[in-house]
C-alpha cells in the first residue's frame, strides 16, 4: 500500500538541495562562529551569508535577523522579550492577541499573564477565522505593549490582513508581532509591506530542517533576551549557533521565495478539487477558514457528529496521513480553541479534518483519496454512535 502524506502543514521533508548545502558544515567546516581562528571565521561567514539571504527575502537589514532553534522559540522571544522590555520602558502591560494563535504564542501570553503580571486581551475572530482590523483598532489603547496576530492559521488556513493591522499598530505606536511560521512557504514575507516589528519563522515548514528558526526584530524594537549567556545573535539569543541548520534554513527560504509561484500553482488546483469534491460528496460537511483568503496548500473541514481522531485513524489505516485541527487528549476530547472561536458547536468542532499538500502530492493521490474519504466519514459516523 502506498503511504500518502497529506500533512505538509505539520512538517515538510527536507529538500535535497537544502541537505546538500548543509552537509559541509557538519564535519569539514565545523568551526565555532565565535572563534577567532580561521575555522571560526569560516563558520561565521556561513552564518552571516545565511543572515544576508534571510534578510534579502524579508526585505530588511541582516542585523535585524536573529537565528533561533525553532518557530516556537521565535514566538517566545518575540512575546516574552518584547513584553518585558516594553513594560520596563513605558509601563504598558497589556498584550493583544487573537483567539486562533498557535500555542507557541497563546501559552506564552498566558504565562505572561499568570506569572509576570501582564493583562492579555483575546481578539475575537470573524466566522472565517480572520482578525478584523476594526477589532484591533477598537481594542488598542495606551496600555497596549504589544499586538500579536499570526499571518496565516495552521489549523484552518486563513490569511490575516497583516498590513492593515500593522498600520493600526504603527499609528498607535504599538509594537506588532506576527507568527509567519505557517505563511512562509507560500506568502511573500516583505516586512515593510507587512508593517511588522517582529516576525517569526521556522525552517521545517518550508522544506528546511527541523530545529531552526528565525526572528525578524526591527531596529529599535525593545527586546530582552530570553536565553542569556554569550553575546551571540547581537546579544539577543545566547548559545553557539547551529551552523549547518542555519545554512539550511536560509537555503530553504531562498528556494521558497524563488519557487513560490510555481509551488502555489501546483498545490492550489489540487486543493480546490479537494474542497469542491468533499463539500459536494459528503453530507453535513463544511469548509473551515476563509474560502478565498486561504493558504494555497490548505483544505480544512468539519464533519457533523464525527470523532475527528477516529477518522484520522481510519484514514491512516487506509494509507493517508492527515491531521485534525483539534489537539484532543485521550479520554477527554475537546474541540480546539480555534473551532470554538469560529463559532462551531461541539458536534461540529470535534469532527475536524485538515488536508495539506506539498511537493510530493500528485493528482492521482488526490483522486484516490477523494474516492475513499466519503466511506470513511460514514464509517466514523456510525462507529462514533452519536
Ligand atoms: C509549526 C508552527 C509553529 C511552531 O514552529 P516549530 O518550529 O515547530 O517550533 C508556530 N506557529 C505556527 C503557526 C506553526 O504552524
Amino acid at each position: 500500500m502506498e503511504k500518502v502524506y497529506l500533512d505538509y502543514s505539520a512538517t515538510t521533508p527536507l529538500d535535497p538541495r537544502v541537505l546538500e548545502a548543509m552537509l559541509p558544515y557538519f564535519q569539514e567546516k565545523f568551526g565555532n562562529p565565535s572563534s577567532i581562528h580561521r575555522f571560526g571565521q569560516q563558520a561565521e561567514s556561513a552564518v552571516e551569508t545565511a543572515r544576508e539571504i534571510t534578510a534579502g527575502v524579508l526585505n530588511c537589514k541582516a542585523e535585524e535577523i536573529i537565528f533561533t532553534s525553532c518557530g516556537s522559540e521565535s514566538d517566545n522571544l518575540a512575546l516574552r522579550g518584547a513584553a518585558l522590555a516594553i513594560r520596563e520602558k513605558t509601563g504598558a502591560n497589556q498584550i493583544l492577541t487573537s483567539r486562533a494563535e498557535h500555542h507557541a504564542v497563546s501559552k506564552t501570553a498566558e504565562q505572561l499573564e499568570r506569572y509576570f503580571g501582564f493583562e492579555v486581551k483575546w481578539l475575537d475572530l470573524d466566522p472565517f477565522g480572520r482578525v478584523d482590523p476594526a477589532v484591533v483598532k477598537k481594542a488598542i489603547n495606551e496600555k497596549t505593549a504589544l499586538v500579536s496576530v499570526m499571518a496565516a492559521n495552521n489549523e484552518i488556513g486563513t490569511i490575516n490582513p497583516i498590513p492593515e493591522i500593522g498600520e493600526i499598530c504603527r499609528h498607535n505606536r504599538v509594537i506588532f508581532h506576527s507568527d509567519a511560521v505557517q505563511a512562509a512557504t507560500y506568502l511573500p514575507l516583505d516586512v515593510e509591506h507587512m508593517k511588522v516589528d517582529l516576525l517569526s519563522l521556522g525552517g521545517h515548514k518550508f522544506y528546511g530542517p527541523k530545529g531552526v528558526g528565525a526572528l525578524f526584530v526591527r531596529s529599535g524594537t525593545p527586546l530582552l533576551p530570553v536565553l542569556t549567556g554569550g553575546g551571540q545573535e547581537f546579544g539577543l539569543r545566547a548559545g553557539t549557533q547551529n551552523v549547518p541548520y542555519i545554512v539550511g534554513f536560509a537555503e530553504a527560504l531562498r528556494l521558497a521565495q524563488s519557487e513560490r509561484e510555481k509551488r502555489s500553482a501546483q498545490v492550489s488546483l489540487l486543493r480546490d478539487r479537494i474542497i469542491g469534491s468533499i463539500l459536494e460528496e459528503i453530507p453535513d460537511s463544511r469548509l473551515t477558514g476563509d474560502p478565498k483568503d486561504r493558504l494555497p496548500q490548505h483544505a480544512s473541514f468539519v464533519f457533523k457528529n464525527v470523532d475527528g481522531n477516529l477518522l484520522l485513524t481510519l484514514l491512516d489505516a487506509a494509507g493517508y496521513a492527515c491531521s485534525s485541527g483539534s489537539a484532543c487528549k485521550t479520554g477527554n476530547p475537546e474541540p480546539s480553541e480555534v473551532m470554538a472561536a469560529i463559532g462551531l458547536s461541539r458536534e461540529w468542532g470535534l469532527g475536524s479534518l485538515r488536508v495539506t499538500l506539498g511537493s510530493g502530492t500528485t493528482p492521482e493521490q488526490i483522486s484516490a483519496f477523494l474516492q475513499v474519504l466519503p466511506g470513511l466519514v460514514n464509517q466514523a459516523r456510525s462507529l462514533g454512535g452519536k
